[in-house]
């Protein structure tokens, strides 16, 4: 007989669900907003977006009226019609009526995406340092992440694959680190997956916050039949909107109208009045982020220059707003590092644990949030913290 009371029975969680971890970034800035709310100055390198100025939207001029309603679940053609001419400057076509679904947020695309494809116990390959949500999602869909340690290279990969191999995900440019994939990375992910029969899973969420010296190559520009590809990106990051919850999903058809089916049954469509201020805007808005994101890339390059110049290394990268820091000497592991970081110095980063088992060594610093000033005393408490938990 069970040892559970009533209540505790009947609210007892599925193991699925119970063995899921908390994201322990959102965990981690759930915090930092209850101890700034508590008037606490914390320094906040840890969050996973950057502040843009932008105009507080005006609905009342929108050329569309009635959007207070649920609308096409693919997404508001007008939207999708912009998103495919936004992506043929970047070598990857796509028919707007077939090959793309715009989602709320890009985190359900690629929940939806590992959905549609895996069978349980299907292996995905997800290189670390990841974005935290990859295993989790992957476990969520009964399939087995399979986590590749930061310095295997790329060109590697093919020794994790396995009879059960379904899909890789190649999140580019990449969070925590920042790197951008070179295009024979990209080439060679591409020859596996269609010698191995895999699907590549391309998170581009962050492909605008590239410098201009490293260009950045769309994974679909690979594929251009979508054989294998599925691209998942955002109007989060680059349109500074994270609350708005605009994402899109671009897959060969046979696979769109198979997650449109998912889409329909978790969350219908993405913002109705949000997807048609986005369509109008589109441009006008990327004419305000771009200038931005130039400066915030901008300063990520200069803190990596401090980062350095203090001898603290970061693992490669020019992109995004984040930097991936190796904790060095410190006897620290990256939570004692973060936990520690917060109470003592009231800065806060995220432990690297949570980018993987190889990146414990490591804590992911955000730049896209605080001025180049408060950023520099941040690094001046990480590089304080690190020397008092060095051995001598
Ligand atoms: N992909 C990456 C790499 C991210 O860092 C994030 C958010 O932090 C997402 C996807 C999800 O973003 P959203 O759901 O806001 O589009």
């Amino acid at each position: 007989m069970s040892s559970l009371s009533p209540v505790e029975e009947a609210i007892r969680p599925s193991s699925l669900v119970d063995d899921a971890a908390q994201a322990l970034s959102i965990k981690h800035n759930n915090l930092v907003y209850e101890l700034r709310a508590a008037g606490h100055d914390i320094i906040t390198l840890s969050l996973g977006e950057a502040f843009f100025d932008l105009p507080t939207p005006r609905f009342d001029d929108l050329a569309q009226q009635g959007l207070h309603h649920y609308s096409h679940s693919r997404g508001l053609p007008q939207l999708r019609q912009r998103l495919a001419t936004y992506w043929a400057d970047y070598d990857v076509p796509v028919d707007p009526e077939r090959e793309i679904i715009v989602t709320a947020g890009s985190k359900i695309a690629i929940y939806m995406a590992l959905l549609a494809v895996l069978e349980p116990g299907d292996e995905v390959l997800i290189p670390e340092p990841f974005w935290l949500s990859y295993p989790e999602q992957v476990r969520l869909c009964r399939g087995v992440p399979v986590l590749v340690p930061h310095d295997v290279s790329v060109f590697d990969l093919g020794r994790y694959v396995t009879t059960r191999t379904r899909a890789v995900v190649i999140n580019n440019p990449n969070n925590p680190s920042g790197r951008v994939h070179t295009d024979a990375e990209l080439a060679f992910v591409h020859d596996l997956a269609d010698t191995r029969g895999l699907v590549v899973i391309a998170d581009e969420a962050y492909h605008e916050f590239v410098p201009p010296e490293t260009p950045f190559r769309a994974c679909g520009s690979f594929d251009p039949e979508l054989r294998h590809t599925i691209t998942v990106n955002s109007m989060s990051k680059n349109y500074g909107v994270s609350g708005w919850r605009v994402g899109y999903l671009i897959a060969h058809r046979g696979l769109i109208d198979q997650i449109l089916k998912i889409n329909q049954h978790l969350v219908t469509c993405a913002p109705t009045i949000l997807s048609c201020y986005l369509a109008e805007h589109f441009d006008d808005i990327l004419a305000i982020t771009r200038p931005q994101i130039r400066r915030v890339v901008e300063l990520r390059r200069e803190v990596a220059g401090q980062l350095s110049d203090i001898g603290i290394a970061t693992l490669p990268g020019s992109a995004t707003f984040y930097l991936f820091a190796s904790l060095g000497r410190s006897t620290l592991d990256s939570v004692q590092f973060a936990t520690r970081l917060l109470q003592e110095h009231s800065v806060s980063v995220v432990a690297g644990i949570a980018y993987g088992d190889s990146c414990d060594r490591h804590i992911r610093i955000s730049v896209g949030t605080e001025s180049p000033y408060r950023v520099a005393r941040g690094i001046a408490a990480i590089r304080n913290l690190i020397d008092v938990t060095s051995r001598p």
